[in-house]
């Protein structure tokens, strides 16, 4: 029998890095070398338009159609410079990754040629064929067509021979099919609401932004045993393959050299990132055997999201370069940990002020306890949601199941900001707030070292984090959409400043000092979302009781999660906050729910293939040669010495006849299970029973299957096991 297995190994262990060419010039040099940035915008436009281009850009204002030909115009001079050839709307639909139809900039001359061309017209509008992508309904019911629309906020770039131009994607109703519409919504969101409150210190304050730096977490697996995985192909994880003898035990990859052939494509990655203007700044191995990190520095959030993805798919082609696959999943290994992207998450005003960083005196300070409790109170109102808006079928893996980050939400803040609120909450004396204005401990609220910045006082298990001078967002899958996580977060944290605002200016109306009337109201929000605040351990069965007497959100079920989405609190943040209309929630939720279903049916059916075609014929051809054995063992000895010396071998064989029954029993079961399930009209309910009864199928199967390879012959295993993935690079 010819093993595909032996052939992949054999190559991957001779396979030398991929050589990569340095640029000649230093990273400063060719950094957003094929983007449409400000420096480029300033040569390829004529004055007057790139000083309205760039009003858009920074203070919002309205896209006046007039310039878009001009823009145009500058785009496709400096893309065919280029070598460019065709231009692509390019969004973000409800599936993970990104959509492009390409175009080329050719149409007919009316001369019977053709002319290159691309006017405003096509740069700001487009209707991709999109009937199928995702959009819950809202396109089917409504309107047929949806459109995309050009986001001047993000700058165009290139891929190859194709001017990418970041767009918005929505119906002609004006619902969002997309991830973007609704964060630009939520950045708007938080600006207007945190600018508000911010002039309270400082009048001066007009734009407030919100910053995001992601940490991308990823596997890497050689392609030729990639491609001897069929589950790994076709569901992005692995299904079964029992634990390697070795795996991270040692903690050794963490600190470990990064291995040669992955430095080359490290490499590789940035060199291409910074070209496309993503700051790529640090690289390194992960906890886990073949896991790896890179983080750029953080930018603007709309950005910022646009980079993860234009990175992640960047990756996905440069590993193919380098002999490797990328694995995005959040869990492709059972047993090792699972791949994260931590959101660090702060705001900061055009004055320079970052919201989230202690200040040097009392008065900062102020403004610093107001963002940080006022960002509590979001988590802690929207917990539910915000825990919806990192739920997948796939990060499921990780929340909850055994490994970081639990699966409810909760915020860690340290030792010195823990004593800081408890002291304000405490101290409600009412002559305290009197001494406001006066020198020294004005508003007694003392001096925050500046050492918090750098504080090492960090806890791993937190899924929300304060680390210094922002919060870090770590229950975020590695395969998301950050904007996901971003418009629950920015919504429900706008939603907090307006209402702090408005109590506060109560307050002031009532007669209330500024200060005090401040202190008052943030003393009652440290109150109210006390149970938020948690600095212990998050993997503790302890944490999980005390969750639930706190009334923390503790459900585990992913299909239920996202009814977080449609509860009255949500839906009235959205709304209120305009960022998201009851119509939308609900046709995203089915999405949800449809895309959560169909993930884990495809899981199923591999899991049957496998099992079949794979696991019961090996297994049953190496209980043939032990039976073999058996035979042959009879006829050369005598009766008792043979049935002695063949003990081991029939316990074998009678061990692998009861797990290939276990197993075949199993995917009979499982494949009624998934039609009883897809009889379910509801998508909510179907998405349960996949929940339900689905999936803990597949897990009965596996622990057979994962018995059965380490009884089985080595040679005759068609599957590379998982040391060969894990340590092979
Ligand atoms: P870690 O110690 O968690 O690995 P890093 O220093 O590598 O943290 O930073 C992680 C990410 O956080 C980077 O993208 C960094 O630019 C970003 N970051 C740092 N400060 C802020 C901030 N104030 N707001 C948002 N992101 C930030
Ligand atoms: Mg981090």
């Amino acid at each position: 029998m010819a093993n595909l297995r032996f052939q992949v190994v054999e190559e991957a262990f001779k396979k030398k890095p991929t050589e990569v060419i340095t640029p000649v010039e230093r990273p400063s040099e060719f950094f957003g070398k094929y983007v449409f940035n400000r420096a480029k915008m300033y040569k390829y436009l004529p004055a007057s338009v790139y000083e309205k281009l760039i009003d858009v850009i920074d203070n919002g204002s309205t896209l006046d159609r007039s310039i878009a030909d001009a823009v145009a115009a500058g785009m496709k001079q400096w893309a065919e410079e280029n070598g460019v050839t065709h231009y692509t709307h390019w969004f973000q639909p409800l599936t993970e990754g990104t959509a492009e139809k390409h175009d080329a900039f050719i149409e007919h001359d009316g001369k019977g040629g053709m002319i290159e061309e691309f006017s405003g017209k096509l740069l700001v509008q487009q209707e991709p064929d999109a009937s199928s992508f995702p959009n819950g309904g809202i396109r089917n019911t409504f309107e047929a067509r949806g459109y995309s629309a050009w986001d001047p906020t993000s700058p165009v770039f290139i891929i190859d021979d194709t001017l990418c131009i970041p767009t918005i994607f929505i119906s002609y109703t004006g619902e969002a099919l997309d991830y973007k519409a609704p964060l630009l919504r939520a950045l708007h969101a938080v600006n207007v609401a945190a600018t508000e409150v911010c002039r309270y210190f400082d009048p001066a304050v007009t734009k407030v932004t919100c910053n995001l730096g992601w940490e991308q977490e990823y596997f890497l697996v050689d392609e030729g045993l990639y491609s001897a995985r069929p589950d790994l192909m076709l569901t992005g994880r692995t299904l079964m393959g029992h634990d390697s003898a070795k795996n991270q035990q040692m903690d050794d990859h963490y600190f470990g050299a990064i291995p040669d052939r992955v430095q080359a494509f490290m490499k590789d990655l940035e060199i291409q990132a910074l070209e496309l203007s993503i700051p790529c700044k640090t690289r390194h191995n992960e906890v886990a055997p073949n896991q790896f990190e890179i983080a750029p520095i953080y930018e603007e959030t709309n950005l910022a999201v646009d980079h993860n993805m234009l990175l992640m798919s960047l990756m996905k082609r440069v590993a193919r370069k380098h002999g490797f696959r990328v694995l995005l999943h959040e869990k492709p290994f059972a047993g090792i940990n699972g791949s994260g992207k931590h959101n660090n998450w702060s705001l900061s005003t055009d004055t320079g002020v970052l919201l989230h960083a202690p200040g040097k005196n009392a008065e900062d300070n102020l403004r610093f306890v107001t963002f940080i409790v006022e960002t509590l109170m979001g988590v802690y109102r929207h917990n539910g949601l915000l825990k919806a808006s990192i739920m997948s079928a796939t990060n499921a893996h990780r929340l909850g199941a055994n490994e970081a980050p639990p699966a409810i939400i909760s915020s860690f803040l340290g030792k010195q900001l823990t004593e800081l609120l408890d002291h304000i909450e405490k101290n409600d004396k009412e002559d305290l707030f009197d001494m406001a204005g006066k020198q020294k401990m004005a508003m007694d609220i003392p001096e925050i070292p500046e050492l918090l910045i750098d504080n090492t006082d960090r806890n791993r298990t937190s899924p929300f984090a304060f680390t210094g001078n922002r919060f870090e967002f770590r229950a975020v899958g590695s395969e998301a959409n950050c904007a996901s996580a971003m418009i629950a977060l920015n919504t429900a944290v706008a939603e907090a400043l307006a209402s702090f605002k408005e109590r506060v200016d109560a307050l002031i109306a009532a007669g209330k000092e500024k200060r005090n009337a401040i202190i008052e109201t943030i003393r009652e929000d440290i109150k109210t979302c006390k149970p938020i605040r948690f600095d212990g351990n998050g993997y503790s069965d302890e944490w999980v009781e005390e969750a639930k007497r706190r009334g923390l959100d503790c459900e585990t079920s992913c299909p239920i999660i996202f009814d977080n989405y449609l509860s009255e609190g949500s839906v009235k943040m959205f709304e209120s906050m305009n960022v998201m209309n009851s119509k939308e929630l609900e046709a995203r939720n089915e999405v949800k729910w449809e895309t959560y279903t169909k993930k884990i049916q495809i899981e199923a059916r591999v899991m049957g293939d496998l099992s079949m075609n794979h696991i019961i014929p090996v297994a049953t051809h190496y209980q043939s040669q032990l039976a073999k054995n058996v035979q042959n063992m009879r006829q050369i000895f005598p009766v008792e010495k043979a049935e002695q010396l063949t003990a081991r071998n029939l316990k074998i064989i009678e061990e692998i006849a009861e797990r290939t029954q276990a197993i075949e029993t199993g995917v009979e079961e499982l494949v009624n299970a998934r039609k009883v399930a897809n009889k379910i009209e509801s998508e909510r309910e179907k998405a349960i029973a996949y929940h339900d009864t689905v999936a803990p199928k597949m897990e009965e199967i596996r622990y057979q299957i994962d018995k059965l390879e380490l009884i089985v012959a080595d040679e005759l295993w068609t599957l590379p096991k998982y040391r060969e993935m894990l340590f092979i690079r």
